[in-house]
């Protein structure tokens, strides 16, 4: 089965998806244009404070009257699992959606993003009859328990770069613990996630407990992250607004947040990692794919000066076999970056590093552009100093600096990073080295010979320092979306 396909001929959702229904309100549009050739996709409202406000009543109605948060939990997960039964079967067009809205590759998007995201409301809806409390030590004629709780509406925001799955992420933990939600996702990827809130309401998720409100951050997003009705946020962005987004919660009613926000993740190679071809592969693997849009992304190459300049030459000769063209293309490889201001802010972030001290081992520019499309060279980076831009902030495009050490304490001490904490790979075939790099490294994630989150859904993602706090997936990203009650009981 081939799956390129034409995207002129997929349908694309329209409104904002509020009560179970899409709705559509008067007032500005965001015109969502095509990634891959600047094309325009479709056209949402900013939805702002009356589209929060609808959601919010919609889901006040909704949590009342559908008994989510007190049905018996088998219930609740087999709704869910109907919900994750419909994003299978729909996952071409789903995938199809994704790869035409987004810089996901066709190639990646069916078989991987759209069957990953019914996974995640499948691993989301087993939990809901796992939820256990704990009975504590008291003295006799007493009891003592804590119970967890959903905390009613969660809003939740998320990024452009995997539109589905960092969505799935949150709605789905927060949906199987009990919770109504109220989702953004950005405005330069609205569509896949409003499909997918469709298919809820197919399903049977009761109308009201899961709705999708379009527009910007500063206008949208902060309305969620406002409204009084909504008693936790699961962000899922930059450092920047998730610092933004804490500051607004904190002046809204003070309410908990969870953060997953930048990297700057270092990929550790040392001189034993085995046929440096392979390890080529996969360290230029962990830059340039979804063209370096991956917040766990391997932006800092560090490796033994012993094997560098081989190293450095053969991450070269992967970046040669790159093939730039339209997501909908099953025989590309190499995504574009989601719109021209990214683009641009890439080049201009290369360009100020070099004039701080960097140069250009490959790459440096963007790519001569294919269907108007936005591509950005893979691009190697050295002589990057601590005080440089190419240092201390993300990229967030398909860019790596390259430093060498002599021996493994020195490499670990560059590893570290004054801002960013979020994951690191280490590689080696010495399993003592690679346990004493993952013990010395600041970094919530650390992998070994691999760089990139486990496809195991039990796996918990989160960041340290400024990349965030709290969980994403496995039990700790569903206990997320709850909240612990104390109950004392004196029945001597
Ligand atoms: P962004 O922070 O600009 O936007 C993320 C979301 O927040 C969007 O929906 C946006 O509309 C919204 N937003 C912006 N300002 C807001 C405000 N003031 N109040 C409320 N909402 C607001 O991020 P982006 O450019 O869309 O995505 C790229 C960033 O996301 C990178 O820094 C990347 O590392 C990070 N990211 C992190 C993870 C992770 O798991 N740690 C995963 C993916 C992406």
């Amino acid at each position: 089965m081939t799956l390129s396909f034409d995207p002129n001929s997929i349908s694309v959702p329209k409104g904002h998806h509020i009560g179970g229904r899409s709705v559509e309100l008067p007032g500005a549009g965001i015109e969502v244009l095509r990634p891959s050739d600047q094309q325009p996709m479709g056209t949402v409202g900013d939805g702002g404070e009356e589209a929060v406000e609808m959601a919010a009543a919609a889901a006040r109605a909704a949590l009342k009257t559908s008994n989510w948060a007190k049905m018996a939990p088998r219930e609740r997960a087999k709704v869910l699992m109907r919900f994750a039964q419909l994003i299978e079967e729909n996952n071409v067009y789903l995938g199809q959606l994704e790869a035409m809205g987004s810089s996901r590759l066709v190639s990646g998007t069916i078989t991987g993003d759209a069957i990953r995201t019914a996974g995640v409301v499948r691993y989301f809806a087993e939990y809901c009859d796992k939820l256990e409390g704990i009975v504590t030590a008291t003295e006799g004629g007493t009891l003592s328990y804590v119970k967890r709780e959903p905390y009613g509406i969660v809003g939740a925001i998320v990024p452009w770069n995997f539109p589905m799955i960092t969505a799935a992420w949150k709605f789905a933990g927060a949906l199987a613990a009990g919770n109504a939600v109220i989702m953004k996702t950005s405005e330069l990827t609205p569509h896949s996630l409003l499909a997918l809130a469709e298919l809820a309401a197919k399903a049977g998720v009761p109308a009201g407990l899961f709705n999708v409100v379009n527009g910007y951050g500063h206008t949208t997003g902060a309305a969620i992250v406002r409204h009084p009705d909504v008693m936790m946020i699961s962000f899922t962005g930059s450092t920047q607004t998730g610092a933004a987004i804490m500051a607004l919660a904190a002046q809204s009613g003070i309410k908990p947040v969870a953060l997953e926000l930048g990297g700057k993740s270092p990929q550790l190679v040392l001189a034993d990692a085995g046929d440096l071809d392979v390890v080529a592969g996969r360290v230029s693997t962990a830059f340039m794919a979804n063209a370096g849009q991956v917040c766990t992304a391997g932006s800092r190459i560090i490796v033994d000066e012993k094997i560098a300049d081989e190293l450095v030459e053969r991450i070269v000769g992967k970046v040669r076999q790159i093939k730039a063209g339209p997501t909908w293309d099953e025989t590309t490889t190499f995504a574009p970056i989601i719109s021209r201001r990214q683009l641009d802010r890439i080049d201009a972030m290369v360009r100020q590093t070099v004039a701080e001290g960097g140069s250009v081992v490959t790459g440096g520019a963007p790519l001569e552009s294919r269907n108007e499309g936005n591509f950005y060279a893979p691009t190697l980076l050295k002589d990057v100093a601590d005080d440089n831009i190419g240092f201390r902030e993300e990229f967030f495009g398909p860019v790596a600096t390259v430093r060498t050490f002599a021996d493994l304490e020195e490499g670990i001490a560059l590893a570290a990073h004054p801002t960013y904490g979020l994951s690191a790979s280490i590689h080696t075939s010495d399993l003592k080295k690679a346990l004493k790099a993952a013990d010395g490294i600041e970094a919530g994630m650390v992998w070994v010979n691999q760089h990139g989150r486990s496809p195991e859904f039990t796996y918990t993602a989160g960041g340290f320092k400024g990349s965030g706090f709290g969980k994403d997936m496995g039990r700790a990203g569903f206990e997320e979306f709850t909240r612990q009650k104390a109950v004392w009981v004196n029945y001597a």
